[in-house]
């Protein structure tokens, strides 16, 4: 009788992380990596959209033009895509994604509301996080504070966030950006059981680390 192949060792925990814009989703994934006891990365995700002041290219944002945008879309190279703001495009290149949760990384996907429905069709395993303000007029000033946008750009995301706020129901926990401290402590919480899973898988006997 043939032997019964191993099951495939488990990969890393995908987390998705979404909320309107300004409501702090990079401040808080910058200080969860850095206090991480996993590994843990940010996919570091393409847009068409321009750097803003400070961005750094290959940090912040892969920034693309509009035809190599849509030449990734065609080549099959982004695992979702979505235009956002109705105007530029983002999307998530695989090569971000697929070969660290292969070496048992934990990936973070910061993504908006469709982009997120996209990967629950995809990857129905991944964890999904919504930010929430503690109130709307926090939301405009924490916008208005980051200083980067000019009033047009600021009043869309601002009439977008009215939507995404609306979809935050079809996440698995939301989290209240406060406090940094208790939004950052219920983050690394709900995080946790995904690696202490992944590690019980790779301390089994039966299957190889
Ligand atoms: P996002 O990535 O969701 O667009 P940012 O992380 O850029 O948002 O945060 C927007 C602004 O709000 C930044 O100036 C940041 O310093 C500030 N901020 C984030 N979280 C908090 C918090 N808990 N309390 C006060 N200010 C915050
Ligand atoms: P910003 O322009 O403020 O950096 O981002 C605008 C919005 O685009 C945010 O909600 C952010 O999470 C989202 N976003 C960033 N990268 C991607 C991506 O690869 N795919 C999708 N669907 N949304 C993204």
């Amino acid at each position: 009788m043939q032997k019964a192949q191993p099951e495939p060792v488990q990969q890393g925990p995908l987390i998705v992380l979404s909320g309107p814009s300004g409501v702090g989703k990079s401040t808080l994934v910058e200080h969860l990596i850095a206090r991480s006891p996993w590994p843990l990365r940010r996919a570091i995700t393409a847009t068409t959209r321009p750097p803003r002041p400070g961005e750094i290219p290959g940090i912040s944002y892969h920034f693309w033009t509009r035809e190599e945008f849509e030449r990734a879309i065609r080549e099959q190279h982004l695992l979702e895509w979505a235009r956002v703001f109705d105007s530029d495009y983002y999307g998530t290149p695989r090569d971000e994604v697929e070969p660290y949760r292969r070496k048992g990384y934990g990936v973070i996907l910061v993504i908006d509301v469709q982009g997120a429905a996209r990967i629950r069709e995809l990857i129905p395993e991944a964890l999904h996080i919504f930010l929430m303000p503690p109130n709307w007029e926090t939301l405009e000033q924490r916008l208005r504070q980051r200083g980067d946008l000019s009033e047009e750009r600021l009043q869309r995301r601002l009439q977008t966030a009215r939507d995404e706020l609306a979809a935050a129901n079809r996440f698995d926990v939301i989290v209240v950006n406060d406090d940094l401290d208790t939004a950052l402590h219920q983050l690394q919480q709900a995080i946790a059981p995904r690696f202490t899973a992944l590690q019980a898988v790779k301390q089994s006997p039966n299957i190889p680390a």
